[in-house]
């Protein structure tokens, strides 16, 4: 009994000790201003820019092959950012902030199927299997993701209501679209 405790932990102690050593060895450093543009995107990983997550956007924009403007939650703030990090002009007249929004999920054709849940990035939807799910609005970030997974089509995004917290006075030619 005693050998087999001191054999499993030794084995424990030897196979960490080798993952340690491999991560270290095989650890591939993202080159440094990938790193610095995805501390500038929102991190949600939502797909709307249609990479497969922020940091895949982050190495696009770095080799230049996608512009600053290609994450809608991010909006005009983070263009800006992006293209005051690398250094380059951009006009953004043309662009627009949506208002924000959050999905809605119609609870009397939720069938509890889940996959709203499941897929979406930021853990705003609550509901267990066979049961109704509901969208948590303050961690919902409107990517809109779980849209098109509702067998039911019993999402849809709604505009946030303006409430005294969200209110702001806006600022001349901010671009961003009123209701
Ligand atoms: S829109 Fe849907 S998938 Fe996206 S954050 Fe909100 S609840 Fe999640
Ligand atoms: S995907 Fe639609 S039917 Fe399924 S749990 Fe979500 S809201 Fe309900």
């Amino acid at each position: 009994m005693i050998e087999a405790i001191v054999g499993l932990t030794a084995l424990g102690g030897g196979l960490g000790v080798f993952l340690g050593i491999a991560a270290k060895r095989l650890r591939v450093e993202a080159p440094a201003l990938d790193g610095a543009l995805a501390e500038i995107l929102p991190g949600q990983n939502c797909g709307q820019c249609g990479y497969p997550g922020c940091a895949a956007a982050a190495a696009a924009v770095a080799r230049g092959e996608a512009p600053v403007t290609l994450c809608p939650p991010g909006g005009r703030a983070v263009a800006l950012a992006l293209a005051e990090r690398l250094c380059v002009e951009i006009d953004l007249s043309a662009l627009a902030d949506a208002a924000p929004r959050a999905a809605h999920v119609d609870e009397s054709v939720c069938i509890g199927c889940t996959k709203c849940a499941r897929k979406c990035p930021t853990d705003a939807i609550v509901g267990a299997a066979k049961q109704i799910h509901t969208v948590i609005e303050d961690v919902c970030s409107g990517c809109g993701a779980c849209v098109e997974t509702c067998p039911s089509q019993g999402i849809s995004l709604r505009p946030l209501p303006v409430t005294l917290h969200s209110w702001y006075w806006p600022k001349p030619g901010d671009g961003v679209a009123r209701q």
